[in-house]
């Protein structure tokens, strides 16, 4: 299968309800399905096909989550992959993936019965970055095959091929993945603001017990700057802190405590990769 790996964190089907924050793009990216869920008013109108949507934004703030609930919002089938998949393969082979990830994506639409695929493509800089002459040209084959099987939708298509796409450096793709008929319908993908910061932790407390006195609101004022995947380790740090302790519950001290942690893990991050 090409389920992507490394991220097996999140269910195979999720809603936009899961996703905390983010009311715009959950918005925008509603609106933009409903082209692939309303294909007979497409056609009528005679809107050319929605092909791709590129997802913009700093990494760990749910894009692959938006993704992974975009095909459960349209009821198609879900397939993911990452552009670094692509890298070490020997020229020729990334471009062969792509065409068996098109063809892999219609077949098991129509075992499954589903009018439509979304085929979820992370880090797609690696492939689609700017062409400055004659480097990469291994991959620009595989940037190629995307092409030719993009410009290969038609209205008509059934099952109905849809491409998401993410990257966190949307300044580095060649534009000729971005051009109208392609990837071009972009949405941004933030880091939440304190509301929707609250919201997440909401999310990832769900399974966890809070002590009465716990005021998440207080956390999220305190996470500035902290992505959805930040938060989402601030909320298990806190439990493993509680747990440690033997405690009954999750306290407001573990919670500012794993707050800490958090923010010095990723500086420390920072300073080894530097
Ligand atoms: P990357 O650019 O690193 O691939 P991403 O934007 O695709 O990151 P996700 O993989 O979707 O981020 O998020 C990683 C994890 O962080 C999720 O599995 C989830 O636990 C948590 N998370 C991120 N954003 C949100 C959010 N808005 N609501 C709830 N959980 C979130």
């Amino acid at each position: 299968g090409s389920e992507r790996k490394g991220k097996q964190r999140t269910p195979a089907y999720l809603s936009f309800s899961d996703i905390g924050g983010q009311d715009r793009a959950k918005k925008e990216l509603q609106e933009a399905l409903d082209f692939l869920i309303k294909p007979d008013d497409i056609k009528r109108f005679g809107i050319r096909p929605l092909k791709g949507i590129l997802l913009t934004g700093p990494p760990g703030t749910g894009k692959t989550l938006m993704a992974k609930a975009s095909a459960h919002y349209s009821d198609s089938i879900f397939m993911a992959a990452s552009g670094s998949e692509f890298v070490e393969m020997y020229v020729g082979v990334g471009a062969s993936r792509v065409r068996d990830l098109f063809k892999d994506a219609r077949a098991r639409a129509q075992k499954e019965n589903k009018d439509s695929a979304i085929i979820f493509i992370d880090e797609i800089e690696v492939i689609g970055g700017k062409r400055d002459g004659g480097q990469q040209r291994e991959y620009d084959q595989t940037l190629n095959q995307l092409l030719t099987e993009m410009d290969g939708i038609h209205t008509d298509d059934f099952p109905r091929i849809l491409i998401m796409a993410a990257t966190n450096r949307k300044e580095m793709l060649d534009s000729a993945l971005t051009r109208p008929g392609r990837f071009d319908r972009h949405i941004q993908v933030d880091l939440p603001d304190k509301k929707g910061r609250n919201h997440i932790l909401h999310i990832h407390a769900n399974n966890k017990p809070l002590a009465e006195e716990v005021s998440l609101d207080k956390i999220a004022e305190q996470s500035f700057g902290f992505s959805g995947a930040q938060l989402e380790s601030v909320m298990n740090e806190a439990a493993i802190y509680a747990m440690r302790e033997s405690s009954e519950s999750i306290a407001q001290h573990h919670l500012s405590l794993a707050i800490d942690k958090v923010m010095l893990g990723e500086k420390s991050d920072r300073e080894t990769t530097m």
